[in-house]
């Protein structure tokens, strides 16, 4: 949260924010100051704050007790911005790694409640560091002279070795009244997974919902990518609770009603909405006919060999052509455009045709559809029941599995498996769901020491590292690599930190076999969907620059501009960039794995087959100077120079 440094805010420097770090050893709070905002970077928070946190901090092991994890929250975030909801987690992760096996900056962001409930208890950055001796709750409360209090509880049996479900409903029953409607108090947890650290390095962290602790379901949202959950597994912290009784909630002018109405249901949302809701499209669901119709949806290990390979799945199918089935869209606290798409099964007289009616007559809950979760341990598992499909994607998130990650493994494995020789995993092969359950409830429960390591560590020790999925040790999205030369220049999740994934498919312009497409596209845009990551605005808002600097104006009183958004914005994508160059990265870790290229197993498939590794080269050397450039010209050579 920012606090104002003066009466009348004129400026971003006119605010501050309370940088608190914890020291979880001991329980005791090592320092803790009003630092004033110094630039747009600070005042947007985030990343914006939480790489120069980690440029404080030399970390060679991730999990050391001396590495960092930071808490912090966007500047909208906790305000009437509608979707302004994001909590981030940052540290250095597991699975991002250099060549050379150093750790690499990153975070993961989840909507939800927890956010704004942390960003009302008066906090800015929270930084933990140490361990604790016991699995630990921290718990960050508002107080009455708007300083915020840590503190730190032995956890109870209920929050070791269980399902992250059960742990979100014991805490919502210890400080929550539901009979009474009253939620001081939202939660982020990890799961078994995040207990196994050692042998987990892509644990997520699970974040509660409004409407999931007042109905009880299992409603959440999650940071999953890059092993933050595994970070604050080393931590030994299993769950943190943000109490505070009174919101803070900055509502803004008049201008924050036309701006609302037009994320809330307007075009530049409507892909995200359920066609039941102002014209929908369906929400991140929709990619999987989208992709598949024209050969490009991950299948058995990101390689399609034709269209149309998963109808079964298909959000429409489930949705349109399964009477057993019920789609209910909901949404985080205030947000019209409700993009969670959930599944129940439906009530024993069948489904009311009436959607309306439908939606409040339903039976038990199934899972939601998201295109990544559904997508990757559906089809690209070889799996296309829809129940089986809702089931094992649910199991990753009851686990604290990293969806996309704990996915990508999975069909790593079965495509290992598919190709002769030694065998993983039992011989698991594609399509095997029952098997596909039985391994990820080994993998987060710490019985299957080398897979839960993520494809790049896993190949390294068995072999196969020309089809594991991965940039940097980073799993790949739900989009085909051979569509996206992007991916080595994510600089955290591969498709939420630079935005060329879908260019194959949505832009008429592309010029897929032209290297000097894909250099601008990464290094002129790209990069620019990272602004989410600062403000602490929704991805699926799709908010334009000149939005949200309207929206701060809004709620703050202070001037501000697209432009300034963007510059603050490409300035942390490049301090991200120059992190991971202090960490030893080197031209050779911005690589793509050998199979994708064309004349090789994965790159001359029917609907996608341009990337040679020729093209690639030289979109890589020309990124790779043009950011290297931009490292010293926005001043963070320093940075890059630690290294050497
Ligand atoms: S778009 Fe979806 S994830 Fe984002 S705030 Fe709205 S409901 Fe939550």
């Amino acid at each position: 949260m920012l606090k104002n440094r003066v009466e009348h805010p004129e400026e971003v420097t006119d605010f501050a924010y309370t940088r608190m770090v914890f020291d979880v050893s001991q329980g005791t709070v090592a320092s803790c100051r009003d630092v004033q905002v110094q630039d747009d970077m600070d005042f947007l928070g985030g990343i914006g704050r939480t790489f120069k946190v980690a440029a404080e901090y030399d970390v060679t092991d991730p999990f050391a007790p001396a590495s960092p994890l930071t808490i912090n929250t966007g500047c909208l975030t906790g305000t009437a911005f509608m979707t302004g909801l994001r909590a981030y987690f940052a540290g250095y992760s597991p699975l991002k790694r250099t060549l050379a096996g150093a750790p690499m900056p990153a975070w993961s962001a989840m909507s939800g409640s927890f956010g704004r409930k942390f960003s009302a208890t008066g906090m800015g950055d929270l930084i933990l560091t140490g361990a604790a001796p016991e699995p630990s709750i921290l718990v960050v409360a508002q107080s009455s002279d708007g300083a915020p209090q840590v503190s730190i509880e032995k956890a109870p049996p209920e929050l070791v070795g269980t399902r992250t479900p059960e742990r979100i409903r014991y805490l919502n029953e210890r400080y929550n009244d539901r009979e009474k409607r009253s939620f001081p108090a939202h939660f982020a947890v990890i799961g078994p997974a995040a207990e196994h650290w050692e042998t987990v390095w892509y644990a997520c962290i699970v974040g509660s919902t409004q409407e999931g602790l007042m109905t009880g379901e299992d409603k959440y949202r999650y940071a999953g990518r890059l092993g933050m959950g595994s970070v604050l597994g080393s931590k030994n912290i299993a769950a943190i609770v943000a109490l505070a009784p009174k919101d803070v909630y900055l509502k803004g002018d008049d201008r924050l009603k036309a701006i609302n109405r037009e994320i809330g249901r307007g075009d530049q949302t409507r892909g995200f909405r359920n066609p039941t809701n102002n014209d929908g499209l369906g929400g991140t669901g929709k990619n999987t006919r989208l992709l598949d119709n024209v050969g490009v949806v991950p299948f058995r290990n990101f390689e399609p060999h034709g269209e149309n390979l998963a109808t079964p799945v298909h959000l429409e199918t489930m949705r349109d052509e399964h009477p057993d089935l019920v789609v209910v869209d909901k949404g985080c606290f205030g947000c019209q455009i409700a993009c969670h798409q959930d599944f129940y099964e439906a009530p024993e007289e069948g489904r009311d045709p009436d959607p309306k009616k439908a939606r409040r007559n339903h039976g038990k809950y199934l899972g939601r559809y998201e295109y990544e979760g559904m997508e990757l341990s559906g089809p690209n598992l070889g799996v296309l029941d829809p129940h089986e499909n809702l089931a094992l994607a649910r199991l990753d998130d009851d686990l604290g599995l990293d969806t996309i990650s704990a996915n990508v493994v999975v069909g790593f494995a079965m495509d290992y498996n598919s190709r002769g020789g030694d065998q993983v995993a039992g011989g698991l092969q594609f399509g095997d769901a029952d098997g596909a359950a039985r391994l990820k409830e080994d993998i987060a429960y710490g019985r299957e020491p080398l897979l839960g390591k993520g494809v790049k560590a896993i190949s390294e020790q068995i072999g196969g590292a020309p089809f594991a999925l991965h940039s940097k040790g980073v799993e790949h999205s739900a989009y085909l690599g051979q569509t996206n030369p992007g991916y080595p220049f994510a600089v955290a999740g591969g498709h939420m930190s630079m935005r060329t994934f879908l260019l194959y498919v949505t832009d008429p312009k592309c010029e897929p076999e032209s290297a000097q497409y894909w250099i601008d596209q990464i290094t002129q845009q790209g990069w620019s969907c990272i602004t989410k990551d600062l403000y602490g605005g929704c991805l699926f808002a799709l908010s334009p620059p000149a939005q949200v600097a309207e929206g701060i104006e809004s709620v703050f009183g202070i001037p501000f501009t697209g432009e300034r958004l963007l510059e603050a914005t490409y300035r942390a994508y490049i301090m991200g960039f120059a992190l991971e160059r202090k960490q030893g990265t080197e031209l050779a870790d911005y690589e793509m794995p050998e199979e994708l290229y064309t004349g090789e197993r994965k790159g001359d498939l029917p609907g996608v087959h341009f990337l040679s590794r020729e093209l690639y080269g030289q979109i890589r050397d020309s990124v790779f100077e043009h950011f290297n450039r931009d490292v010293e010209r926005l001043g963070y050579g320093h940075l890059v120079g630690e290294a050497s």
